[in-house]
C-alpha cells in the first residue's frame, strides 16, 4: 500500500509535472487553454498535497485561510482584460507576503540553531519577498492610478537604493555567522520593505508592466529560496519555473521597446515622455466618416488591420470579427499585423482576437508583416496609436526612436479608429495622422467599426 509520504511526493512530482508542461502549452496561441488547465490542475495538486503533510496539527487555521485566499481570488479572476497588469502585480504582492511571513515563522521556529546554508537562504527569501511584496503594491497602485504614474527621481537615488540594499545584505551575512542575534531578523524585512518601495519610486507608468515581471521572477526566486528552507522540491522547480519565465519575459518585452534592462530600471522614462507630450505641433489631420470608410475597404485587395490598447478598451474585438467577416465575403484579403507590445501586456492581442474567433493564420507577427505594407491597399488601425508611430523610426529626437514599430505609413491608404487626436501610453504626438494618405476616423473603435460594418451591408443590399 501506498503511504501518505509517498502519496504526497507523487502528487507533487505530477504537479511539477504539470506546471512544466503548462509553461510550453502556453507559448502557442492554439494550446494556450491546455496550458492554463494544466496549471491550473498542477496547482490543485500541489494545494491537495500540501494538506494532506504530517506537520498539519489543526485543520482549522488552514480552512480559514483556504476561505479567505478563495474570496479574495475569485473576484481578482473577474477584473477587466485591460487591468490584469496590476492583478497580476496583487497576485505577486500576496504570494511575496506568504513567503516573507514563511521565512520569518521558520527563522523564530528554528533560531539559533540555524545551520548556516539555511540562514543564508532564509535572508535572501525574506530580502526578495519584502521587497517583491511593497514593489508590487507601489506597481498595482501606479498603474491603476491611485498612486501618481510620474517617475520620482532626486539626485544619488541610486546610491540611496543600493546602500539599503547593501546594509540588508550585510546584515544579513552577520545573521550567517550567527544566527542568534535574533534582533537583526526584523532588519532585513524592514529594509527589504523599504527597498521595494524605493525601487518602484523612479520607474514611470510606461515601464509598469516591465518592471511587474520583473517582479515576477523575485517572487518566483524567492518561493524557490523558500523551497530549499522548507525542503520542498515542488516549491523549488515551481520557483524557478517562476524566476526564469518573469525573467524571460521582461527581457522580450524590453527588446520590443527597445529598452535596456538598467534604462528600465534607473532611466525615468516617463519624466521624458512627459515633454515630450509638450513638443507636438499644431498641425491638421484629415478625417472621414463610416461611410468613405466602408467605400475604401471594399474597393480594396488587401486590408491589414491593425488592432491596439483601444480595440482592448472598447471590447471591439466582435465587431473586428464581423468586420473581418463582411470584407472577407466581398473577397478582400484581410490579416492582422501584431505588434508584441500592442494593448498593455504580452499577447494581449492574441488573446482578444482568439476571443473573436479570428483564425490564427490570419494573425501576423510584426517582422513578417512590416514587408507586405506597400503592397498594402488599406492598412485600418484600431486603437493602436504608438505601435505605428513612425517617429520611432524617423526622428532620434523621439522618447521611443529605435522601438521596433509597424511601418502602417508604408499603406496606400491609413485609417485610424481613436476617439481624438490624443496621445498613447507613451504620452507622445504621432506623425502618422498628419500623413497625406491617412484619414482619422473619430469615434468609440466598438461603435466606429460597427457603422462601418453598416454601410457596407447597406451597400451588398
Ligand atoms: P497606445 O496606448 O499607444 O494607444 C492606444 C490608443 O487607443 C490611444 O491613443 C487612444 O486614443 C485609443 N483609444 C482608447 N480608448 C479607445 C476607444 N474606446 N476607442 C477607440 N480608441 C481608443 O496603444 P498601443 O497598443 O498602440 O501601444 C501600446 C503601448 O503600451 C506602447 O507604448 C507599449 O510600449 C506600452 N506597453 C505595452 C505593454 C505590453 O506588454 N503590451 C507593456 C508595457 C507598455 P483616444 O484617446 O484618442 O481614443
Amino acid at each position: 500500500m501506498i503511504g501518505s509520504e509517498h502519496l504526497i511526493e507523487l502528487t507533487y512530482l505530477v504537479a511539477s509535472a504539470l506546471f512544466i508542461l503548462s509553461l510550453k502549452w502556453l507559448s502557442s496561441p492554439v494550446t494556450a487553454r491546455r496550458g492554463v488547465r494544466a496549471g491550473e490542475i498542477g496547482m490543485a495538486l500541489a494545494i491537495l498535497g500540501t494538506l494532506l503533510h504530517h506537520g498539519i496539527v489543526d485543520y482549522t487555521a488552514v480552512a480559514i485561510a483556504l476561505v479567505l485566499g478563495t474570496a479574495i481570488g475569485i473576484p481578482l479572476g473577474f477584473v477587466h482584460m485591460t487591468a490584469v497588469p496590476q492583478r497580476t502585480a496583487l497576485s505577486h504582492a500576496f504570494g511575496a507576503l506568504c513567503v516573507t511571513l514563511v521565512g520569518t515563522a521558520e527563522y523564530y521556529l528554528h533560531a539559533p540553531a540555524v545551520p548556516k546554508f539555511t540562514m543564508g537562504v532564509l535572508a535572501l527569501e525574506v530580502i526578495l519577498g519584502s521587497l517583491t511584496f511593497t514593489g508590487s503594491l507601489m506597481a498595482a497602485g501606479k498603474l491603476q492610478e491611485i498612486l501618481p504614474q510620474r517617475p520620482i527621481t532626486y539626485k544619488g537615488q541610486n546610491l540611496v537604493n543600493f546602500a539599503l540594499l547593501g546594509l540588508a545584505i550585510a546584515i544579513a551575512a552577520i545573521l550567517v555567522g550567527n544566527p542568534g542575534l535574533s534582533w537583526l531578523f526584523p532588519l532585513i524585512v524592514i529594509l527589504g520593505l523599504i527597498f521595494g518601495v524605493m525601487l518602484i519610486i523612479p520607474i514611470g507608468g510606461a515601464d509598469m508592466p516591465t518592471v511587474i515581471s520583473l517582479l515576477n521572477s523575485y517572487a518566483g526566486l524567492s518561493a524557490a529560496a523558500m523551497g530549499f528552507v522548507l525542503n520542498s522540491k515542488l516549491l523549488i522547480i515551481a520557483g524557478a519555473l517562476d524566476g526564469a519565465s518573469g525573467l524571460i519575459l521582461s527581457i522580450n518585452m524590453s527588446k520590443a521597446m527597445n529598452r535596456s534592462f538598467t534604462n528600465v530600471l534607473f532611466g525615468a522614462f516617463g519624466q521624458e515622455q512627459v515633454k515630450a507630450a509638450g513638443s507636438a505641433e499644431a498641425r491638421t489631420a484629415k478625417s472621414a466618416s463610416a461611410e468613405e470608410a466602408a467605400a475604401l475597404l471594399s474597393a480594396a485587395s488587401k486590408v491589414v488591420i491593425v488592432p491596439g490598447y483601444g480595440m482592448a478598451v472598447a471590447q471591439a474585438q466582435h465587431k473586428v470579427r464581423e468586420l473581418y467577416d463582411a470584407l472577407t465575403r466581398r473577397g478582400v484579403e484581410v490579416v492582422f499585423a501584431i505588434h508584441p507590445v500592442a494593448g498593455r501586456m504580452p499577447g494581449h492581442m492574441n488573446v482578444l482576437l482568439a476571443e473573436a474567433d479570428i483564425p490564427y493564420d490570419r494573425l501576423i507577427e510584426m517582422d513578417e508583416i512590416n514587408g507586405d505594407f506597400p503592397q498594402t491597399d488599406v492598412a485600418l488601425v484600431i486603437g493602436a496609436n504608438d505601435v505605428t508611430n513612425p517617429a520611432a523610426r524617423n526622428d532620434p529626437s523621439s522618447p521611443i526612436y529605435g522601438m521596433p514599430v509597424l511601418d502602417v505609413d508604408k499603406a496606400r491608404t491609413v485609417m485610424v479608429v481613436k476617439r481624438s487626436m490624443n496621445p498613447g501610453f507613451a504620452g507622445i504626438d504621432n506623425p502618422l495622422y498628419y500623413l497625406d494618405q491617412t484619414l482619422m476616423l473619430f469615434g468609440d473603435a466598438k461603435a466606429f467599426t460597427g457603422a462601418i460594418i453598416r454601410e457596407l451591408a447597406g451597400g451588398e443590399g
